[in-house]
Formats: C-alpha cells, structure tokens, sequence
C-alpha cells in the first residue's frame, strides 16, 4: 500500500457488517434499508435487462433518460436548472461522484476543508487525489451537533481549493440551516473556492427542518458539484447509482476521472432510476415520513436503554454518546456489542482525524424494519 492509502484499512463499515454476520447479530451499523426500494422501480430494472437495454456500455455520461430525469429532479425539487446533456454526469454512487470530484480538481497539495467527523470515503479520495485534509468539527451544543462559522472561516487558507460539504450530515444527522449554507456560501465566492456538496440524503429531513441545496445560494451554481444516489433515496444501495450536478466544465472535469475510473455505470439500473425520479411527490413524502417514525421508535429505544441521544434532523443515522455506560472506547464498545447484546453499531471515533475525539460518539441506524429496531432496542436494555 503506498504512503498516501497507508493510513487507510478495511472500512469500518465493511468491517461491522462482518462482525454483524459472524456473530448473528442485529446490523444497526451499516447504512442500507432492509427494505427494497419501489416495486415498479424493481420492475423497470427487470424490463430493461429483459428488452436489452444497458446490457451493453451505456453512455459515458449516463443514459440520456436518467440524465433527463435527473435533471428534471432538480428543477422540480430545487428550481435549479441543469442541461441534461452537459451538465449532468451518472457515477457509479454517490462513492464515485466524491472521488472523480475530488481526483479532477485538487491539485497535489491543495487543502480541502471538510466537515467532521467525515464520511469515510472523504478522507482516502482527498489523500489519493494528493490533497490536505482540513476539518472543521461539528460540535454538540444544546443536544445537536452544529457548525461553528467562525471555526469554518478561520479554516480556510491561500491553499483552500475546495470545500467539501455534507448536508443532511452523515453522521451526526445535522442539516445545516438556510443562514448557515448562506454563510457558506458567501465565503466560497469571497474565497474563490470550488464546493462540492455531498446531499446524498436530500430527502431525509424531519421536523421543521430543511434541505436547501448549496448550489441554489447566490454565485454558487458556478462553482459547485452536487452530488446525489439512487441507493439513499430509493434504497438500493446494491445498485450504486449517484449522479453529478453542475456547470458543463466542472462537470467536463468530472467526467474525465470517472472516464478512468469505471469507463461508464452499469445500465439496466439507470433506466430503472431514472423512472424512480420521476416517482410522485408522494413517494418521496412517505419514505420522510417512515424514516421519521423510525427515528422516533429508535431515539426512543436508545434511550431507554440508558444512551445519551443526539437528536438527529436528517439522515437514517443517530448519534449516541456511551459516557452513561462508563465507557470510554467507542470502537472496543462497539467491538464489544455483539457479544454483550447481539447488536451492531458504528464507532464514530473513526470519522476524525484526532485519535482522541469522538471517542464517546456511537452510531446507530434506523434504517430497518419496526420489529428489528424493536427487537434491538430491547437487546440493547441489557447493557444498563
Ligand atoms: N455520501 C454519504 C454521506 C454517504 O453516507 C454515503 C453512503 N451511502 C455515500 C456518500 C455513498 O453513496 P453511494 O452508496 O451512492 O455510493
Ligand atoms: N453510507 C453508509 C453508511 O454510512 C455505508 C456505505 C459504505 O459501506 N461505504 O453507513
């Protein structure tokens, strides 16, 4: 493995979900639903695998029928108005989108200053595309975890290219508020910095939250990627289907990593999500709706089990902390879980750079059935 990977093992993720499978345990670390997205969805995949379309190398860019949908996502949703032809790349993922982004425009030594505690995949795609990762820690305050401007402001330097933010906020469920992205947004065209924007969970947001994309902010459609998945908002996550939103030259640049990258995304499945995107409003109002309910029934399990619960506005994850338990090691905890009550959860103490922080920090998934969450919850009752 080369100096720039070195630091970089096996993801926490694939190494939990392992655990969950040897053990027999209850897999609340991993975020994928154990529920398939829509029927008609499946079907539309099965129709073009039967009628011979994608079977073959698809376009580059995408098959022009997801690139029309995505877009026309975009405008129904947002009001933001992407060609689909230029401005309009499909990834293999959102994990694609983030890499391609981040190969295409760092230069060796640019700083990227990034929200943590990070999404795994951020840190390695910065360190393979010779960048610096900067973080900006997402503090508790008042049960939430928040964005400090001035900690953001303070974090950009002459070598900032780029800004990578996350909203809705994997993992700690914050969504940034409208004066927050606003903020943001001033200091990127203040700075001249190119922002990738990572909304993978776009429509998971509760409560009075909401979900404002950063390339709807004054000057900011110029200089942002916005990235998006079909895994997240149509729970399939098997099918790795995410796309790219943005100018036709960021979008140019993109392309041409991800070109060297996987050449194209696999085909049935983007005709399947591009029906998927054209799904009513309803649809993505019901999913909210579930997720939110499901939130609930786990906060509330949690803390009845005696977790410090950080109440989440977005995502399928909730942050817990275990200081109540006495323990001091989120990743021996959560090394530990399985055998003391067959459940497993994700250490956050992996998502900073600090060695020392988030230590107290679990994450659970409510991305399940109500009797599994139910049943983990109850599992979880013997630790007290
Ligand atoms: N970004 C975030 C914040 C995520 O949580 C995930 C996990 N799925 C991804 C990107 C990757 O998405 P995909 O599965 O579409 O590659
Ligand atoms: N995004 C999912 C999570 O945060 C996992 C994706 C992965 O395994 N890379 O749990």
């Amino acid at each position: 493995l080369n100096r720039r990977l070195a630091e970089f093992g096996t993801t926490i993720f694939a190494e939990m979900s392992a655990l969950a499978l040897s053990t027999g345990s209850i897999n609340l670390g991993q975020g994928f639903p154990d529920t398939d997205g829509p029927e008609e969805v499946r079907e539309a995949a099965v129709r073009a695998l039967r009628d011979g379309r994608g079977n073959q190398y698809p376009p580059g860019p995408g098959v022009p029928e997801l690139r029309t949908a995505v877009a026309a996502h975009q405008l129904r949703r947002y009001g933001l108005s992407y060609d689909p032809d230029t401005e309009v790349l499909v990834t293999a993922g959102a994990t694609e989108a983030i890499a391609a982004s981040l190969l295409a425009l760092l230069e060796p030594g640019d700083e990227v200053v990034a929200l943590e505690p990070y999404y795994d995949s951020y840190a390695a795609c910065i360190a393979m595309a010779g960048g610096r990762r900067v973080p900006v820690t997402l503090r508790p305050h008042e049960g939430a975890f928040r964005l400090d401007l001035d900690e953001l402001r303070a974090a950009v330097t002459d070598r900032t290219r780029l800004l990578l933010i996350n909203t809705p906020h994997n993992p700690t469920g914050t969504v940034l508020t409208r004066a927050e992205l606003a903020a943001v947004a001033e200091l990127a065209v203040e700075r001249d910095l190119l922002v990738v924007t990572d909304e993978v969970y776009e429509h998971l947001v509760f409560d009075d939250a909401e979900h404002v994309p950063l390339a709807t902010f004054p000057g900011m459609r110029e200089r942002t990627v916005t990235i998006g998945s079909a895994g997240k908002t149509f729970s399939f996550t098997g099918w790795k289907v995410g796309w790219v939103t943005s100018t036709q030259e960021l979008v140019t640049a993109v392309r041409t990593a991800k070109q060297y990258l996987t050449y194209v995304s696999a085909g049935p499945f983007q005709y399947a999500v591009a029906e998927a995107l054209r799904l009513p409003d309803a649809y993505f109002d019901n999913f909210r709706a579930d997720l939110r309910r499901k939130r609930d029934l786990l906060g509330d399990g949690l803390r009845a089990a005696g977790f410090e619960v950080y109440q989440p506005q977005g995502t399928y994850f909730i942050t817990t902390d275990i200081t109540p338990f006495g323990d001091k090691d989120a990743y021996a905890f959560c090394r530990a879980l399985p055998e003391r009550c067959g459940v497993v959860a994700i250490p956050n103490s992996v998502f900073y750079d600090d060695p020392n922080a988030g230590r107290s920090q679990v994450r659970f998934t409510f991305c399940k059935k109500d009797d599994v969450l139910a049943e983990a919850t109850s599992r979880l009752q013997r630790l007290a």
